[in-house]
C-alpha cells in the first residue's frame, strides 16, 4: 500500500469558467456550484469543501482548464493559486479607440495623380480594397486567386494592417465573421474548392448581417478540377451561399479596372447592407494584366454604431444568427428578405454595347464578355444587328436593364464557360418578371476552355441566317 498522500485539488477562482464538471466528476461531492460573480472575471467559480476528498483527481481530470482545477503541489505562491501577472507589463498599454460615441463617419481622403498602372485582376483587387479601407484581410492560398492574399500579406504590416493566413478556409472565413463584427472592413481571396469550405461561415454572416468581401477567382470544377478559367460557380454564389434564406450581392468584372472599381463598390454595398458582397471573377481574369486607372480618393472608414467594438460605446452590442424561439427566427428571416429585395430594387448593374437595333442580343459576364463584344463588333462589322448586354450583378440579375431591350430581341445567344448556370439564372430571372424569353442559342465550353470570338461569330451568323 502506497504511503504517498494523492494532492488534493486547489482552484484559483480566476481560472474558473463555472462549467460544473468537476461536480459530476467528483465521487465524493466535494465541489458545489458556487453562489457569486467573480468580479474579474463575470463567472460564477465553482466552491471546493475537501474535507471527504481521497485525492482521487477525477475533478482535475475533468476540469477543461488549463489553470483550473490542479493539483496542490503546483501551487506556486503563498496566496493561493498563481501570481496573477500584469498584461501590462508583458504586453504594454493596451491602444484603444479614442472614439466613443456611436457611428464614426467615413471619411474621404485625397489621393494625389498618379498615371495608369498595368496590374493583374487579383492585385487590382486588393488595391481597390485598400482604397476602400481594408486593413484586414484573412485567407488560405489556392490557385488562381493566390496573389490578391500574397500582395496583401507584403502591403498590409507596412499600412497597421492585418493578414493571416489561416489554417484553412473555414478557420478564414470565421476570422471574417469577427472582423466583420467589430464594425472593420475585412476580405478573403479564395477560388472555388476554398469557397465551398467558406459557405458555412458565411451563412453565418448573413444571418448575423456581418459584412465581409469575398473575391472568388472561378477554376475549373467539379472537385479539385483544374486551374482553368470556369465560370463554374455562378450557380453556387446566386443560390447556395450556406445553409438557410441566404443571398449575397455577387459582382461579375470583366477587366481588370472592374476588378479594382468593384472590389471598392462592394465593401460600400456590404456595409451598407450589413451582408457580404462576393466578387465573382475567373482564372483569366484574376491572372490578366490591363490598363488600371486609381480613384481620386481613398476612404476612411467610419466605426458603424452596431459594430461589437471594444470601447464604451460598442461594448454591449450583440451580434449572432441564432435566434432560438420559431417566431423571432421568422421575424429575421421576413427582415432578410424585405433587405433582398430592397437589394433587388436598388442594386441592379449592366452594361449594354450596340443593343439599341439589337435582334439577336448576346449575354455574358467576366472574361466570355470580352470575346462576345469582339463577336458582336464583327457581326455588325457584316450587318447583322447584333449587341452585347453583360450583367455586373449576377444576383440581383439586372432584369430591369434587359426587359427594355427584350421587346426588339428575336434570339438571344449565351455565352459562358459553364455547362448553363449564367442561362440558369437568366431564365429564373425572366420566370420570375413573368416574361418568356426569346429563342436561347448556348454557347458553352467548360474544364477551362472559354467560347471564342470566332466561334461565337460564327454562332451570330448562324441564327441570324435562321431570323432572316
Ligand atoms: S480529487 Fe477526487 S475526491 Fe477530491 S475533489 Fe477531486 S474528484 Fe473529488
Ligand atoms: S471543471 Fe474547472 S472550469 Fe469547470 S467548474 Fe470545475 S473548476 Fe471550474
Amino acid at each position: 500500500m502506497s504511503t504517498h498522500a494523492r494532492p488534493k485539488p486547489f482552484l484559483e477562482a480566476e481560472y474558473c469558467k463555472g462549467c460544473l464538471r468537476c461536480i459530476d466528476a467528483c465521487p465524493k461531492d466535494c465541489i458545489t456550484p458556487g453562489t457569486e460573480i467573480n468580479p474579474a472575471t463575470g463567472f460564477v467559480a465553482v466552491e471546493l469543501n475537501l474535507a471527504a476528498c481521497n485525492g482521487c483527481a477525477l475533478c482535475m481530470q475533468a476540469c477543461p482548464e488549463p489553470f483550473g482545477l490542479r493539483p496542490e503541489t503546483e501551487r506556486t505562491c503563498a496566496t493561493g493559486g498563481f501570481e496573477l501577472e500584469d498584461p501590462v507589463a508583458i504586453f504594454g498599454k493596451k491602444e484603444v479607440d479614442t472614439f466613443s460615441e456611436g457611428d464614426r463617419p467615413e471619411e474621404l481622403i485625397a489621393l494625389p495623380a498618379c498615371d495608369p498602372m498595368v496590374l493583374k485582376g487579383t492585385y487590382a483587387s486588393a488595391i481597390g480594397a485598400l482604397l476602400a479601407g481594408c486593413r484586414h484581410v484573412f485567407g488560405y492560398p489556392i490557385t488562381p486567386s493566390t496573389e490578391g492574399g500574397e500582395l496583401m500579406a507584403k502591403i498590409l504590416p507596412k499600412l497597421g494592417g492585418h493578414f493571416v493566413q489561416a489554417v484553412s478556409e473555414t478557420a478564414a472565413v470565421n476570422m471574417m465573421y469577427g472582423a466583420g463584427g467589430a464594425g472593420v472592413p475585412c476580405m478573403t481571396f479564395t477560388s472555388g474548392p476554398g469557397f465551398s469550405l467558406m459557405l458555412e461561415g458565411i451563412s453565418y454572416m448573413i444571418g448575423a448581417e456581418v459584412p465581409g468581401v469575398f473575391v472568388n477567382i472561378m477554376r475549373g470544377g467539379p472537385g479539385l478540377g483544374n486551374l482553368g478559367p470556369e465560370q463554374a460557380d455562378i450557380k453556387l454564389v446566386c443560390r447556395g451561399l450556406g445553409h438557410g434564406n441566404t443571398h449575397a450581392i455577387v459582382l461579375a468584372p470583366g477587366t481588370p479596372q472592374e476588378m479594382l472599381d468593384l472590389t471598392i463598390e462592394a465593401f460600400d454595398l456590404a456595409f451598407l447592407y450589413r451582408n457580404p458582397v462576393v466578387i465573382l471573377g475567373d482564372g483569366f481574369l484574376g491572372q490578366m494584366t490591363g490598363v488600371v486607372n486609381l480613384p481620386t480618393h481613398l476612404l476612411r472608414p467610419g466605426l458603424p454604431a452596431w459594430a461589437v467594438h471594444g470601447d464604451r460605446a460598442h461594448r454591449h452590442n450583440l451580434i449572432c444568427s441564432i435566434h432560438l424561439a420559431e417566431a423571432d427566427l421568422e421575424a429575421h428571416n421576413r427582415h432578410l428578405n424585405a433587405k433582398y429585395a430592397r437589394i433587388c430594387a436598388e442594386e441592379q448593374r449592366s452594361e449594354s454595347y450596340r443593343c439599341d437595333d439589337a435582334d439577336v442580343l448576346v449575354i455574358a459576364c467576366n472574361t466570355p464578355a470580352r470575346m462576345a463584344q469582339g463577336a458582336v463588333e464583327a457581326a455588325r462589322a457584316q450587318g447583322v444587328k447584333a449587341g452585347l448586354f453583360r450583367p455586373l450583378t449576377l444576383w440581383p440579375f439586372p432584369v430591369d436593364a434587359l426587359l427594355t431591350l427584350l421587346p426588339n430581341v428575336r434570339q438571344l445567344v449565351i455565352v459562358e464557360g459553364s455547362p448553363g448556370q449564367l442561362e440558369d439564372e437568366l431564365r429564373l430571372t425572366l420566370s420570375h418578371a413573368g416574361v418568356t424569353p426569346p429563342p436561347i442559342t448556348p454557347v458553352r465550353h467548360y474544364g477551362g476552355v472559354l467560347p471564342a470570338e470566332s466561334e461565337i461569330l460564327e454562332f451570330i451568323l448562324v441564327v441570324q441566317e435562321a431570323l432572316s
